[in-house]
């Protein structure tokens, strides 16, 4: 495991980079960003805090096992949520971390992910925010975006942020490595935004822009008779190829 500070650098560096208002990912406080620190803790965004400028006084350290045992509980009030991400902060120096805290602790602990990184990209949020966002946002389109963004995408319907939508995706994680035998890159979420996960902050960054590209090419197809995806044996074949592993491991540098 990297040192604290170094891992606190390329998660500040991977955050302006979702924020930066080219990448249309997010605007004002919106988003949340959050990596692996040690066995015990990781880093997540600051409530209230802007992606596109932040520093290491925008992040706070987080204790894994409170909010494992947060996480097991069937249903807490507001309150209860609130005064447990206060006790879950290590030196927290003032700052509360992100109501979606509890989301990056769950996907933090999946193998192989250590940065995770959650954004609201305009044009992901026009196929979900849709009447038919999980037609808009099925399938893979090209092998780019099977190579940076997985197989196909996690599903989320509509959730209330915080415990619940942690819960959510937690039940569509498993549902996914039950499928494919791995972790999700991307989890589209409905009238929400995006998650993209993975082991280093390239692949976080490489995941968000390819599925920000593959948005616009299905809102374009959209207009030019439908999306036509991959068919399975077209998509089996780009996701089982050598070459195209060679080129997923080159991300993951
Ligand atoms: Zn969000």
């Amino acid at each position: 495991m990297p040192q604290l500070s170094q891992r606190l650098q390329q998660l500040i560096g991977m955050s302006r980079a979702l924020g930066a208002p080219g990448a249309d990912c997010i605007i004002l406080g919106e988003g949340n960003t959050s990596a692996d620190a040690d066995a015990e803790s990781f880093f997540v965004k600051a409530s209230g805090t802007s992606l596109v400028d932040i520093d290491a006084g925008g992040f706070v350290r987080v204790s894994r096992s409170t909010l494992r045992e947060l996480l097991s509980e069937k249903s807490l009030t507001d309150e209860q949520v609130g005064q447990g991400l206060i006790a879950a902060s290590i030196d927290a120096d003032g700052v509360r971390p992100s109501v979606e805290t509890f989301l990056h602790a769950l996907l933090l602990d999946l193998p192989g992910i250590e940065f995770v990184g959650h954004t609201h990209p305009t044009p992901i949020n026009a196929l979900l925010c849709s009447q038919r966002p999980e037609e808009a946002i099925r399938g893979r389109l090209f092998p780019d975006e099977v190579v940076c963004c997985g197989p196909e995408s996690a599903w989320i319907p509509y959730t209330d942020p915080g415990l619940p939508l942690a819960k959510a995706v937690g039940a569509a994680v498993d549902d996914f490595i039950e499928r494919w035998n791995e972790p999700p890159k991307v989890i589209m979420m409905q009238n929400h935004g995006m998650i993209a996960m993975g082991g280093s902050t390239a692949q976080v960054l490489a995941a968000t822009s390819m599925a920000v590209k593959a948005a616009h090419v299905r809102l374009g197809a959209a207009a030019y008779g439908g999306i036509r995806p991959l068919t399975d044996s077209e998509l089996e074949r780009i996701y089982t190829r050598p070459d195209e592993h060679y080129r997923q491991q080159l991300l993951n540098r």
